[in-house]
């Protein structure tokens, strides 16, 4: 893969915040919108790596330190699921943070996956993952199982790295919408089993179920193929 200079990387993101107002300016039928995203899945795809893949970790990072203070250890919150679901090794270093607003990253890339793909899940979100911390709205129904939801993204972040989270998620995000993201797939999978767990106060033994639904993505050689191998 070729080296690009910063400008051709401001101009990329200069294109896509153009996409996506233009995509919510537009009374435009869906098909239409998934055929705009066809004609620019190649600029996403060569620049996911040199751009859209560092924006992601640095967002990562940053929002982290913007959020120790007004975040808590989770073995330290009142949250008793996820101490069913998770070992003390597993969640010891994880904290918890309820807000009103999650702190959603500023990218032109969410605005145009936004407005192509119009799912209400994307466009309000209940809680959010972002590596060993999490954020939960304090308007969330049920706050146990949001958090066993994002604890299984940190489970995939530990195991992928974040980059290649990152760049997993993007892609597929982008290639088959958000509820069709196989990493969101298993979350969701996993919350449902973990809702059995809630009501009949029992254990679950989530890292296990973990291990055994990543390899079966991973079998899928498919789907790991342009991510995971290109130079
Ligand atoms: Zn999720």
């Amino acid at each position: 893969m070729s080296l690009r200079s910063k400008s051709s990387h401001r101009d990329t993101n200069a294109s896509l915040s153009t996409l996506a107002a233009l995509c919510f300016t537009t009374v435009a039928p869906p098909a239409l919108l998934y055929a705009l995203a066809e004609q620019i899945k190649p600029i996403v795809y060569n620049l996911a790596e040199e751009v859209l893949v560092s924006e992601g970790v640095d967002y990562v990072h940053s929002t982290q330190k913007d959020y120790l203070e007004d975040s808590q250890p989770i073995l330290e919150s009142d949250l008793s699921l996820p101490q069913r679901c998770f070992s003390e090794d597993f969640l010891k270093d994880i904290r918890v943070a309820r807000v009103d607003t999650l702190p959603l990253p500023d990218s032109p890339y969410v605005e145009v996956a936004r407005a192509v793909y119009p799912e209400e899940i994307l466009q309000e979100p209940a809680a959010l993952c972002i590596g060993d911390m999490i954020f939960i709205k304090r308007s969330v129904e049920s706050p146990e199982l949001a958090a066993v939801h994002e604890l299984v993204h940190t489970w995939q972040i530990r195991t992928l790295g974040e980059e290649n989270f990152v760049r997993l998620y993007l892609y597929w995000g982008f290639e088959n919408g958000y509820k069709d993201i196989p990493l969101e797939k298993m979350a969701y999978r996993i919350t449902s089993y973990a809702r059995r767990a809630l009501t009949q106060q029992d254990t679950l033994p989530v890292e296990k179920i973990c291990e055994r639904e990543m390899q079966k993505i991973m079998q899928d050689q498919d789907l790991v193929l342009w991510p995971l191998t290109e130079e």
